[in-house]
């Protein structure tokens, strides 16, 4: 086992890292910017080692300081949680060089899945389902224009290099393509320096539906069910929720051997997400992979009663995966985003925590590194807490997290609970008459800005 774990990151998840680490006996360091001193994950690893100044890319992306921090305290694998250097295969590959252990998929694997355009080609040669579009990133505006008239509008374009709901631009008739083609690829290279971008059929009612995967050493790869991650604003997730409401035993069966299917091809490794779209008449798509654990992890947790984080630490060392096949969700399970934002116009709102009060209560979790008087730095993403519930069916966890959010007391900050409180309680919501245009409707229904599903 390893004797001393850094965790390149911040927040909620180096928390969460930390746990894991302290139940199975493993060292910590943390990392972290000077705008993260006060932190929590600072406070409660044994070691600590200041990285740089507030902006990631001179911290928590500054890959030379982080392998500097690994070399002084002598740690033996680096655990990168999500977002920032998570998936960048040659943060993998500077440690692969400087025998300093990984804790993830291999960096060939993560460079693959992370290129949009080639993962796509991936699951089709896997025999996945993809939606019909370009087999490679797209070379002119005359191509996009031939492609969909082919697999006609709506289309989406995508950056090949695209993430966090960015670089994705839907076209609804060809006289928009050219415009919409020429700011896709400037976003894309101005956001991922990388402006190639391919197109495919946009679905206009689907649901997100995507699948745990986990892979381990001696070449087994096994799925932990679905996550329903429909609600989303501007494509970025918002409530998140195993099983998913529209999920039959039959169609678990199908995606959840697709989703295997693609991880042997590609000999994955570790904790990782193939997200699908799943259609109104029950047919389903690739759409991406994760090659990570996701923010969402804990619902997948609380339906299988696993422990996902210490399941990758165990992985990477090199033990086989415990887990039988065919395993099936007990209850059911939501998670709540709280961001640190305006909940109506979803700009962010940091600032001091004055008050912080979590609920507790019977199957009730919260990720959080809050605590009273912390102030959230304005420098990175918006997450403040995750609020997890569990319960025997779904109308009981729902019943279970309006209790919870009711208890969530946060005064200092604007926060999204008031947008969950009245989420959680709407007609549609409560009878799982989901899709990711869900919070464009909803918002509408409300009055308020009718851009949350864009
Ligand atoms: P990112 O990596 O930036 O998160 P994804 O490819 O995962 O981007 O897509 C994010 C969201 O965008 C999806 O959950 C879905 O709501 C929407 N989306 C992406 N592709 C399509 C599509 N072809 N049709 C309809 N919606 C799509």
């Amino acid at each position: 086992m390893f004797k001393k774990i850094l965790i390149a990151n911040r927040g909620e998840i180096a928390l969460r890292i930390i746990q894991a680490c302290k139940e199975l006996g493993i060292q910590t360091v943390a990392v972290y910017s000077t705008a993260d001193r006060d932190s929590l994950h600072v406070t409660y690893a044994d070691e600590d080692v200041c990285i740089g100044p507030p902006p990631s890319k001179q911290s928590y992306l500054n890959i030379s300081s982080i392998i500097s921090a690994a070399e002084i305290t002598g740690a033996d694998a680096v655990h990168p949680g999500y977002g920032f250097l998570a998936e960048n295969a040659h943060f993998a590959e500077v440690l692969s060089e400087c025998k300093i252990g990984w804790i993830g998929p291999r960096p060939e694997v993560i460079r693959l899945m992370g290129d949009k355009a080639k993962a796509r080609q991936t699951a089709k040669a896997a025999g996945v389902p993809v939606l019909p579009g370009s087999q490679d990133p797209l070379q002119s505006v005359e191509e996009a224009v031939s492609l969909a008239a082919e697999v006609g509008y709506p289309v989406i374009l995508k950056a090949s290099a695209g993430g966090g709901g960015r670089g994705m631009r839907i076209v609804h008739a060809e006289e928009d393509l050219a415009g919409q083609f020429a700011a896709a690829q400037n976003e894309a290279e101005k956001a991922f320096g990388d402006g190639s971008i391919y197109v495919e059929k946009y679905l206009t009612e689907p649901r997100h539906i995507e699948f745990q995967v986990f892979g381990d050493h001696h070449g087994r790869v096994v799925h932990l069910g679905e996550r329903e991650c429909s609600i989303q604003r501007r494509h970025q997730k918002l409530i998140e929720e195993s099983p998913s409401p529209a999920m039959t035993p039959e169609l678990r069966e199908e995606m959840g051997a697709a989703a295997v299917r693609l991880c042997e091809a590609v000999g994955y490794e570790n904790a990782g997400t193939i997200e699908f779209l799943l259609d109104s008449d029950g047919r389903f798509y690739f759409m991406e992979m994760n090659t990570r654990i996701q923010v969402e992890h804990p619902v997948t947790e609380m339906v299988t009663g696993m422990d996902l984080v210490k399941m990758q630490i165990e992985v990477a060392v090199g033990r086989p995966l415990e887990i039988p096949n065919g395993l099936k969700p007990r209850g059911h399970a939501i998670e709540c985003r709280v961001n640190s934002e305006n909940p109506d116009t979803f700009a962010p709102s940091p600032g001091p925590l004055k008050t912080f009060h979590l609920p507790g209560g019977p199957g009730t979790r919260v990720d959080t590194h809050g605590y009273e008087d912390y102030v959230i730095p304005p420098y990175y993403d918006s997450l403040v807490a995750k609020l997890i519930v569990h319960d025997r069916t779904r109308d009981y966890a729902i019943a279970r997290m309006c209790r919870a959010l009711d208890f969530f007391v946060v005064e200092g900050i604007q926060t999204s609970i008031p947008l969950h409180r009245r989420i959680l309680r709407d007609p549609d919501f409560v009878a799982g008459r989901l899709s990711t245009r869900f919070m464009e409707r909803f918002l509408q229904r409300e009055g308020r800005s009718g851009d949350g599903g864009k």
